[in-house]
């Protein structure tokens, strides 16, 4: 069988080592599979043919019949360009180019017939097409029919000579060669049970649709198909680890959580907070391990979820851990839990990367002894040189880093298997949950601790300052606090940081009366500690910082959150913000400061925010606007998100459908080792063997 995988695209003509360098370095093409997976961005349709004297700087791509009458090269240096004159008798219209001109006068002869095609641009008050694509007449049948795809190249890949019509050469040459001989991806039940057309149909057509109406066969087949198998991958991943796997059973309530829930809880909990504890005993006192996501919007009260879950675990003899995904946010929880726990005996230890040496090997043997009852940190835990006692209950929090993958090393780290808990503070559309935690069982908080006030938002101009400074001192005055947040990205790290650094110099002189605090990543920890602190105990009315305070930070009297440049901010990022007012009894305020100039996207995301409160509600539309693959986190998430076709925004219901036939096919073949899905085994196995081993755990 011709393995796709293995064939290298050195082999189809015109590329060698050297572009295939390009290729595999800026968009991953090595294999003839690659390539195949590499799918136009876009289609344009070259049935029709423009007159030039129709032609106007708003037009999209568009193709000319005509003929060059002259070649002059004009300007110098680095202005050279290369100008043809080109007429169809309707009028005359520039051809340009600014590299390759002697290529192109060898190539192209005045006075022939020739079919060009280019995007038409406006230049002072001409028009011209820059760097057009030419074909002589005769080839018109090969480029005109129908619609062209057009695939997404790089800078280095366009200065390799690798456009997106040198891609569409190498897809027609390499589908031309395979000749229908291209390996079925689905198995024969699976493509009569769904309609879906084969795969070397859909490649075509993707590729070269023959019509509208075949390409849209050609992306449903191929969206099922990625869809598919991320859904039997999980589905089966889930039923092997409940087939295989004993849970640890914590058949008591002991002495822990008892004494914590009468003596210590500082309030009652609410009646999700109630239920959901009942769902997780209920799963870790059933035999089966528990994998459950936990979503709850922000300030539902997810942390105190997890401290009662794992003094359940210390109830029983075993151990707990939590792991957050940054060293801010572990060292928050820690003192979180710390703090609730006071009065209690029980030892709890923070670790993560940056514990000292010292620190380490006392707290390493602690664990290893159980001495250590719970801890807290990051990724540090899942180290090889952290072996525990017993550990029983392991809770990631802020998961989104933690993909499928990544769970199932949690399995290997002790002979029993812990009950994992997943929380995550930013609400999942359903799509999106469904394909990365589609192997979870899912609770979900949905009610906020009472006497909370929805929280005003609002959106402002950064001209209008004098009225912010006024809102300000007035609600200070009333006694309350208020965070100041600015972005800071890696791409503008230096000019980001400077902004805060001025604008802080500037509060102090427009709040002499205030006590301005400042935090932001590049402070030493004490120091950072020091300035949270000041705010923390209310010495410091306001809270000037980076987002370093997105996740966490729970101060109830601050009751107003002003977010400069939010147009900067993604929409869970900003719903993250907010969530840090709202904690008390008073009326809380975010404030939303832009520039004047906004793109249609960013007023939109501006909207949601003002009109909406709901998290859910906030990640659909962020699914919608931005797509999966910038949503927060989904980058880190793993390789097991790096959809090519399918669109978690807009494909709800083929994802729906493949979950659907992939649990029938599960039922019906659990091991998937009948003759009927042999096919769909080995996909399975050659697109994930690579990240889980399936080995593990049996
Ligand atoms: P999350 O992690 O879900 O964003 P937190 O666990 O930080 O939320 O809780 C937000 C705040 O609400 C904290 O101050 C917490 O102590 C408080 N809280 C939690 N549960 C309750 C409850 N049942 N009643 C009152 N306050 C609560
Ligand atoms: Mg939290």
């Amino acid at each position: 069988m011709l393995e796709l995988d293995k064939r290298s695209v050195t082999y189809l003509p015109g590329v060698g080592t050297r572009k295939a360098a390009v290729l595999k370095k800026e968009a991953n093409i090595a294999s003839y599979e690659d390539l195949l997976y590499y799918f136009p961005y876009k289609y344009i349709d070259r049935t029709h043919f423009y007159k030039v004297c129709e032609v106007n700087g708003d037009l999209p791509y568009i193709q000319l019949k005509g003929r060059i009458l002259q070649f002059d090269t004009v300007g110098e240096g680095r202005s050279k360009r290369l100008v043809a004159k080109f007429s169809d008798g309707t009028g005359v219209i520039d051809l340009v180019w600014f590299k390759g001109l002697q290529y192109i006068t060898d190539k192209y002869r005045p006075g022939v017939e020739y079919i060009i095609f280019g995007k038409p641009t406006e230049f002072g008050r001409l028009i011209n097409i820059p760097h057009p694509e030419i074909d002589a007449i005769e080839q018109s049948d090969q480029v005109t029919g129908g619609m062209v795809p057009f695939y997404n190249t790089t800078e280095a890949m366009k200065k390799a000579f690798i456009h997106s019509r040198a891609i569409q050469d190498m897809q027609y040459a390499l589908l031309s060669s395979l000749n229908w001989e291209m390996p079925e991806t689905l198995p024969p039940h699976i493509l009569s049970r769904t309609g879906m057309i084969s795969l070397p149909e859909a490649m075509r057509n993707i590729h070269f649709p023959q019509s509208t109406e075949m390409l849209q066969k050609a992306r449903l087949r191929l969206k099922f198909d990625e869809l598919f198998y991320i859904q039997l991958n999980i589905l089966r991943t889930a039923d092997l680890r409940k087939r295989k796997l004993r849970g640890i059973v914590f058949p008591k309530v002991g002495h822990y959580f008892n004494t914590f829930y009468s003596k210590y809880l500082p309030f009652e909990l609410t009646g999700a907070q109630k239920r959901v504890m009942h769902e997780i005993r209920a799963d870790m006192g059933s035999g089966r391990q528990m994998n459950r996501l936990l979503q709850g919007d922000v300030g539902s009260g997810k942390t105190l979820v997890a401290l009662l879950a794992m003094l359940l675990a210390v109830d029983n003899n075993y151990q707990a851990c939590m792991m957050a995904p940054t060293e801010i946010l572990a060292g928050q929880h820690l003192v979180t839990i710390l703090s609730f726990l006071k009065d209690m005996d029980i030892k709890v230890a923070l670790l993560t990367g940056s514990t000292k040496k010292k620190e380490r090997n006392r707290i390493l043997p602690a664990i290893a002894t159980g001495e250590i009852q719970i801890v807290i940190g990051t990724h540090a835990l899942i180290e090889k040189t952290v072996a525990f006692a017993s550990l029983g209950l392991v809770i990631i929090d802020e998961q989104h880093r933690f993909g499928v993958e990544q769970r199932a090393r949690l399995w290997t780290k002790d002979s029993t298997v812990p009950h994992v808990l997943v929380m995550t503070a930013t609400p999942i559309p359903r799509t999106l949950a469904m394909t990365l935690y589609g192997d979870l069982d899912v609770s979900v908080i949905d009610e906020l601790p009472p006497g909370r006030k929805p929280i005003k938002t609002l959106h402002r101009y950064d001209n209008k300052k004098a009225e912010l400074y006024g809102f300000l001192r007035k609600e200070i005055n009333l006694g309350r606090q208020a965070y100041i947040v600015y972005p800071l990205i890696e791409e503008s790290e230096k000019t980001d940081y400077k902004n805060l650094e001025e604008n802080y110099a500037l509060f102090k002189e427009v709040f002499p009366e205030f006590s301005v605090s400042m935090v932001h990543g590049r402070m030493k920890p004490a120091e950072k500690e020091e300035e949270m602190q000041k705010f923390v105990s209310g010495k410091s009315q306001i809270l000037m910082a980076t987002t370093v305070i997105e996740v966490g930070v729970n101060v109830p009297n601050a009751s107003v959150m002003v977010i400069e440049s939010a147009e900067r901010f993604g929409l869970s990022q900003l719903h993250q913000l907010r969530g840090r007012v709202g904690r008390g009894a008073e009326q809380s305020y975010c404030i939303l400061v832009t520039s004047y100039k906004l793109s249609n996207e960013t007023r939109k995301r501006l909207e949601i925010m003002v009109n909406s409160s709901d998290g859910f509600e906030i990640a659909e539309a962020d699914l919608r606007l931005r797509g999966h693959g910038d949503l927060e986190g989904t980058r880190q998430s793993g390789e097991g998100l790096d959809l090519k076709i399918a669109d978690l925004a807009a494909d709800g219901q083929i994802l729906q459908y493949a979950r659907t036939i992939a649990q029938k096919v599960l039922e019906e073949d659990p091991e998937l080792l009948s003759e009927a899905n042999r096919t769909a085994a080995e996909r399975l196995k050659a697109l994930f063997s690579r990240k889980i081993n399936f080995g593990m755990i049996s």
